[in-house]
């Protein structure tokens, strides 16, 4: 048995040269279309969005064109999960290939060779029982099957000793692609979950919600005109206003909540066994403390007063993640263009 059949390492972007070549073609074609340079991160980003190789970093690329968050930021980020991604998953698929793939041929020789003993142990003992004294039978015991025994016990307990060391290696490499998998879920800048990890909540959240017969709201937040505070006070100012709001969104919900930063400046709060109005008044909630506490930058006389827009949409039975995270969002655009540091919710739609 060949295992790498089981685990196999990504073989990525394995087209024929004129396929690769009409995908680059397309690829800067969109890349154009959208107005976006073809630097090599935008570049593999839009050609992952075309080939869908990763549904999940197209969809997230996909995601951020729709909605006009895509920019080199948010493009920074999404590279890094990909390669983040296809690194560790090669990596470890590697590594556990070769475990597995020496344990199977050790097993394999253990079990013919095992064959073999025991078929002579078998013939030594019926060859025993013909033999007419006790004491012929006690020798040949002695001289033959007891050392047939004895190699065949050690040869077990060897198969023992070697399957106990490549569990351990197997449960090792296997921490280690849990710890890779977590970090792939998690965003680097706030340590809350990102798209990826959203997505699995969000899908846990809405099955759940369907066997139940029950609900939960969604909330999708929006820094408000945050281009001009990176204009105006950095980049660096700009992170740390996101962990900011990443904390103050951590403090403001808990239990069975969920936080994510699902792009640039866009976080979302999934609150289940929670009431249309309940979330529209923890929205408000949230909105007002964030508003109501000025910023203050080293070095600089004016504090920021930071604004953001809440839409508040509620799953209902048996809908997709577009259908409740659409509606979601036009209550974000009200919110935005009827004057922004506001919520709405999906009844005033
Ligand atoms: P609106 O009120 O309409 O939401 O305006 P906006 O300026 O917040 O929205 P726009 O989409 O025009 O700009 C979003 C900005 O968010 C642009 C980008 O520089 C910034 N941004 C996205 N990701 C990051 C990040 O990781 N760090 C920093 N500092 N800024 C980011
Ligand atoms: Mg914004
Ligand atoms: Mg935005």
């Amino acid at each position: 048995m060949n295992s790498s059949k089981l685990i196999q390492a990504p073989c990525r972007y394995s087209f024929s040269k004129e396929e690769a070549r009409e995908l680059a073609e397309q690829t800067l074609a969109k890349l154009e279309q959208h107005k976006v340079s073809a630097n090599p991160i935008h570049f593999t980003l839009f050609f992952e969005l075309l080939t869908s190789i990763n549904p999940n970093i197209a969809e997230q690329v996909e995601h951020a064109l729709k909605f006009n968050t895509y920019n080199d930021d948010s493009a920074r980020v999404m590279f890094n999960a990909l390669w983040n991604e296809i690194i560790t998953h090669s990596l470890h698929s590697e590594e556990f290939s070769e475990i597995v793939d020496n344990l199977i041929l050790y097993i394999d020789n253990w079990i013919k060779a095992a064959q073999n003993k025991s078929d002579k142990i078998s013939t030594e003992v019926e060859q025993v029982s013909q033999l007419s004294t006790a004491q012929e039978m006690v020798d040949r015991l002695k001289s033959n099957v007891l050392p047939a025994i004895e190699s065949y016990q050690s040869e077990t307990h060897a198969l023992q000793e070697h399957i106990q060391d490549s569990s351990a290696e197997i449960i090792r490499l296997k921490k280690e692609l849990d710890k890779a998998t977590a970090i792939a879920k998690t965003d680097e800048l706030t340590n809350i979950p990102n798209r990826r990890g959203f997505n699995e909540i969000i899908a846990h959240a809405m099955k759940e919600a369907n066997e139940k017969q029950s609900s939960f709201a969604l909330l999708v937040l929006d820094i408000d005109y945050f281009k001009k505070v990176n204009d105006t006070y950095g980049h660096l100012v700009g992170d740390s206003i996101l962990r900011y709001l990443a904390k103050s969104l951590h403090n403001e919900t808990k239990g069975k909540d969920s936080i994510a930063r699902i792009g640039g400046e866009e976080f979302v709060a999934i609150l289940p066994s929670t009431s249309y109005d309940s979330a529209l008044k923890l929205a408000n909630t949230i909105r007002e403390k964030i508003a109501s506490r000025p910023l203050h930058v080293k070095n600089n006389a004016n504090p920021i007063t930071l604004t953001i827009s809440i839409g508040v949409a509620m799953f209902q039975l048996n809908e997709t993640l577009d259908s409740l995270f659409t509606r979601a969002d036009k209550c974000l655009y009200m919110a935005k263009s009827n004057g922004r540091n506001r919520v709405y919710g999906e009844a005033e739609l």
